[in-house]
């Protein structure tokens, strides 16, 4: 790895949903992700923020939700991340095709893109659009206790995509500024990374529809890129910065601080630090038992606790 990198690939994906227990079923249950942090909305704590990922919910693998029950279905378009991609072993292939199947969750067959990947589209009961893709060049450890056997859990993202009218823009502020390349284009797809393997992908997509994204739940709310410590958050800020843009200051999100901003295509980008991580309040082994809130509204508990839907994880009846 390059020395001044500021930028070293996807931290994690937040989408909005609907029904916080029905969410709750789907990652942990039929997509065997771990259940690493109950906590709310810092922002608007009447909402859950739930978090899934792997083990101890590493950089890469986080996938997180405001489960907002009222709101409206969203829409896929331009100026959102529209599809997120997990990384599973080649082996997989025949496992998820039947265990999505067994779930009822409507998918396409798998298809290859790029000349060198196999994946399979889906979407959650939200309508949120994921896919998996088949590889065996991804080389981190899955949640080693899930529902799904661990030679073919979910290792962690492989990429997400992103829907704009043109890839230009959006593409220059990555490899200006964000410390990507463009290493591959076929059709209207555009690929970005800071390093070549799975997890560091950004695709940008120009739909032959300029149909706009709306968002609500069923879509993504922004998309977070890690960034080693403070200090190299500190420079992307700077240089987002003189390049036009305006990123917030810092926010302390208690197991990552964050930078947020929106690019000239409309997405909302976060700079999110690796440390220190989801077990600065709770022990490995507990991560996601109870609902963790920060200090901030830790006064609050009872009044926020009797706000939240009961939620239960079932994950072991996925098996
Ligand atoms: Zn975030």
């Amino acid at each position: 790895m390059s020395q001044n990198m500021n930028i070293t690939g996807i931290h994690h994906i937040t989408a909005l949903a609907g029904d916080a227990q029905k969410n709750l079923d789907f990652y942990t249950g039929v997509l065997g992700l771990r259940f690493i942090k109950k906590t709310v909305n810092f922002d608007d704590p009447g909402v859950y923020h739930l978090y899934y990922g792997d083990d101890i919910g590493s950089p890469g693998s986080i996938m997180t939700f405001f489960p907002y029950g009222g709101i409206r279905r969203g829409r896929h378009g331009t100026g959102l991340v529209n599809t997120t991609t997990f990384s599973v072993p080649m082996d997989a292939l025949g496992y998820w095709e039947k265990r999505l199947d067994r779930f009822d969750i409507p998918r396409k067959n798998a298809q290859e893109r790029l000349g060198k990947e196999v994946f399979i589209y889906f979407e959650d009961h939200d309508g949120l659009g994921m896919e998996l893709v088949f590889n065996d060049l991804d080389e981190r450890k899955p949640y080693s206790d899930g529902p799904v056997p661990p030679e073919y859990a979910i290792r962690g993202f492989y990429s997400a995509e992103i829907w704009a009218s043109g890839y230009e823009r959006t593409g220059a502020l990555l490899t200006g500024k964000m410390d990507h390349r463009l290493i591959g284009e076929s059709g209207n797809r555009f690929r970005f990374a800071t390093l070549d393997v799975p997890g560091n992908y950004i695709d940008i997509l120009v739909p032959s529809s300029n149909t706009t994204g709306l968002s609500g739940y069923g879509t993504i709310h922004h998309i977070a890129f890690r960034s080693p410590d403070t200090n190299s958050q500190q420079e992307i800020r700077q240089s987002i910065r003189q390049y036009g843009l305006q990123p917030t200051p810092v926010i302390d999100r208690q197991y990552f601080k964050s930078v947020y901003f929106r690019e000239p295509g409309g997405v909302l980008f976060e700079i999110a630090t690796d440390a220190p991580g989801f077990t600065v309040d709770e022990a490995p082994d507990k991560l996601g038992s109870e609902l963790r809130l920060p200090p901030h509204h830790e006064f609050n508990r009872k009044h926020i606790e009797s706000g939240l839907p009961a939620i239960a994880e079932h994950s072991k009846s996925y098996v």
